[in-house]
């Protein structure tokens, strides 16, 4: 299924419980495919890449309201670029990452809002922190200035199917709460369902809102 018209968009939007917040996930789709997305009500947009980003947010510099969101793999040497670019990075998966992230965001004088990405499965795919790694690294997570730590984020082995996906995200809702943070995002086009019924808080949809990847 793809959602092409505003209906759809309002079917998707509406059936979700009060607390999921739809991110739409833009990569691979032009300035003018987002303006028709914003023009039904969305404000949420996520890109994976920086350099596809800059071009498409110039282009949309008119739409203030629109917030963005960093979901892509981060490198060194983008981190101050995407800082300055995005309020909201859930892809942090390493310690030395979130310490770079908090000194160049003092710099900046910015604060992002963070997801810590967390592998649940073994997943030679997937970068991630181990949960035993945001366990043992716990206190100086949270001792880093120009942080905003909000929730955990998480992406399936591709491999699982539908009821072992839902319990993987249980098992995240329940990591999180254990770490009294808000915030799920989890759930993609083909497992949002899954992740609702286990306590996401952000859907990340790209495919399902834009239909296939145009650039
Ligand atoms: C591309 C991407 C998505 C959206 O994927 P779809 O399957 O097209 O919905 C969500 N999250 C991340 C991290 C992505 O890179």
């Amino acid at each position: 299924m793809i959602l092409t018209g505003s209906n759809d968009f309002k079917l998707i939007n509406d059936s979700l419980p009060a607390g999921v917040n739809l991110l739409a996930v833009s990569k691979g789709h032009n300035h003018e495919s987002i303006r028709k997305i914003f023009s039904y009500g969305q404000l949420d947009f996520a890109e994976s890449r920086l350099q596809e980003a800059i071009p498409k947010k110039n282009n949309l510099n008119d739409l203030k309201q629109l917030r963005w969101h960093f979901v892509g793999t981060l490198q060194k040497n983008k981190v101050r670029g995407v800082i300055k670019e995005f309020e909201f990075i859930h892809s942090v998966d390493s310690l030395p990452l979130l310490e770079r992230i908090s000194r160049i965001s003092q710099e900046e004088e910015k604060t992002p809002s963070i997801f810590l990405q967390v592998k649940f499965r073994e997943d030679p795919n997937k970068g991630g922190f181990l949960k035993q790694d945001v366990l043992k690294s716990w206190s100086k997570i949270i001792s880093l200035k120009n942080i905003n730590l909000i929730g955990l984020m998480t992406i399936p082995p591709l491999a699982l199917n539908s009821s072992q996906r839902k319990d993987l995200f249980c098992e995240c809702r329940k990591f999180a709460n254990h770490l009294e943070l808000k915030d799920c995002s989890m759930g993609m086009s083909n497992d949002w369902q899954e992740a609702v019924e286990g306590g996401s808080t952000w859907i990340r949809l790209g495919s399902l809102l834009f239909g296939k990847r145009q650039i």
